[in-house]
Parts: C-alpha cells; sequence; structure tokens
C-alpha cells in the first residue's frame, strides 16, 4: 500500500496517478525501507529534484552511529588464491568502512593501491575525493570505499569477466553487509559487475538506475583514472560526481 500526505498528494495529483505502474510518490518517512525507497524515482525526477516537499523528509542514510562497522571485513581475503591476480600483485587490498550507507565501487586496486593496502590512495583517488568530492563537502571517511577486484592486476591490466565473477562474490558480500542506498560504480568493469555489460559506461555516465538485485541506486560513472589520462574527460566525471553527491544531498 501506498500512503501519501495530503498536501503532496493534491500537489502531485498528476505524476501519482499518472505514473503508470512506475515509481510512485510515497509519503515515505520510513526511511531504512527499500521497498518504500524503491517507489522514490519519482525523487529523482525534475520536478521533485530539490527535496524540499514539505512533509517527506526521506533521511535513507545512516549516519554514525555503526554505519561503518556493518561489513565482517571479508576475513578470507587475505588468503584468497581464487584467480591468477593473485600472483600479479602483492596482497588484496581491502574495503574501507565509511560512516554512510553509500559505497564507491571501482575496479580494482591499483599501484599505488598494492603498495599502500589501501583504496583509491593513488592518482584516480586524488582526483576523487580531493578534486571532486571534498571540495563538495563530503570526506572519504563518510564512504565504503572498495573495487570490484581485490588484486593489481599488474599484468593483467583490465580484470576480465572470469576475475569479475569470481571476485565480485566478495563485493556482494559486503553489499549485503552494508546495505547500502546508494552506489558510485565506476568505470566499464562496473557496468559489467553490475549490469552485466562490459562496455558502454560513457552512454550511461552520470546516470542513476535502481538495481533490482541488491536494492539500491546505483550512479555509473567514467573511471577517474580516465580524467587522470586525458584531462580533456574531466567534464564527463564531474558530470557523473556531480550526480551523485546530488542524490546523497536528496536523501540524507
Ligand atoms: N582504480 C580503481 O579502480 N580502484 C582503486 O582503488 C584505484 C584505482
Amino acid at each position: 500500500m501506498l500512503i501519501f500526505g495530503t498536501k503532496i498528494y493534491l500537489e502531485k495529483k498528476d505524476i501519482i496517478e499518472h505514473c503508470e505502474g512506475q515509481a510512485v510518490l510515497t509519503y515515505a518517512n520510513n526511511s531504512d525501507d527499500k521497498a518504500a525507497l524503491k517507489t522514490q524515482a519519482v525523487w529523482f525526477g525534475d520536478e521533485l529534484i530539490s527535496g524540499n516537499i514539505e512533509g517527506v523528509g526521506p533521511s535513507l542514510g545512516v549516519l554514525g552511529n555503526d554505519g561503518g562497522k556493518r561489513f565482517d571485513g571479508n576475513s578470507k581475503l587475505s588468503e584468497c588464491v581464487l584467480c591468477e591476480l593473485r600472483d600479479e600483485c602483492l596482497s588484496p587490498v581491502y574495503p574501507t568502512c565509511g560512516n554512510l550507507n553509500v559505497m564507491i565501487v571501482g575496479e580494482a586496486a591499483g599501484k599505488q593501491e598494492d603498495l599502500e593496502k589501501k583504496g583509491f590512495v593513488g592518482a584516480s583517488g586524488k582526483i576523487l575525493f580531493r578534486d571532486l568530492l571534498l571540495p563538495r563537502g563530503l570526506e572519504r571517511e563518510l564512504f565504503h570505499i572498495s573495487n570490484i577486484c581485490k588484486c593489481y592486476p599488474s599484468v593483467t591490466r583490465t580484470p576480465k569477466k572470469k576475475h569479475v565473477d569470481i571476485c565480485g562474490n566478495y563485493l556482494i558480500k559486503e553489499i549485503e553487509s552494508v546495505k547500502p542506498f546508494l552506489i558510485l560504480s565506476l568505470g566499464n568493469t562496473g557496468n559489467l559487475f553490475f549490469r552485466g555489460e562490459a562496455s558502454g559506461i560513457t552512454n550511461i555516465n552520470g546516470q542513476t538506475i535502481w538495481n533490482d538485485r541488491f536494492n539500491c541506486w546505483i550512479t555509473y560513472s567514467v573511471h577517474p583514472a580516465m580524467a587522470a589520462y586525458d584531462a580533456a574527460n574531466m567534464p564527463l566525471l564531474e558530470k557523473s560526481i556531480g550526480e551523485f553527491v546530488n542524490k546523497i544531498n536528496i536523501l540524507v
């Protein structure tokens, strides 16, 4: 059943009554309820993008308290020998927990990440956190930061489908544990893991799409490495990160 505040119902009657089985505006103060979240696509529609509708408080973010400690750490990861990428790196890079139930998922650890044993500490991480998220008021400590492949593919370079299938099982456990309402998925490897498509990230760059399997929203983005490689790609990244920040601001 969908519950509407009278004021919203009267104001947004047309949207509510003509959604044709898609997303429906709900009076969703019960923000942990993912079924309610799922019906909130209208929040992401142009009309309601400000999120400032009286009587609706969709505070879906879990900030502080145990928000960052809900992930058990994939303790078996350090012993993993399930694919040959383990031979290409020093050690698998563990994810880091955040204070908010929002995840940032990269492709695979890079050289610097392999050395420091921490995700997104190299050139891509600097662009993402120092240049784009921090100036918008978002620190890296807010996010659960992870990669689809935990090992640095120093020889393979771009992980293949078989690596994504194997290592993706660790990420699945993380997602089930963190229960994010929003994920930032970076690059084509994310597109492969979440949507089964090995290419085409530029076509969906900056779009936030509901994911039925994980019950959350995913903002798709080109990988920051693209902007590190060629500054001409920076506007693409700014577009997707702007969208991601916008969604956080609406829903937290
Ligand atoms: N690129 C990624 O995809 N992940 C990292 O952690 C670093 C670079």
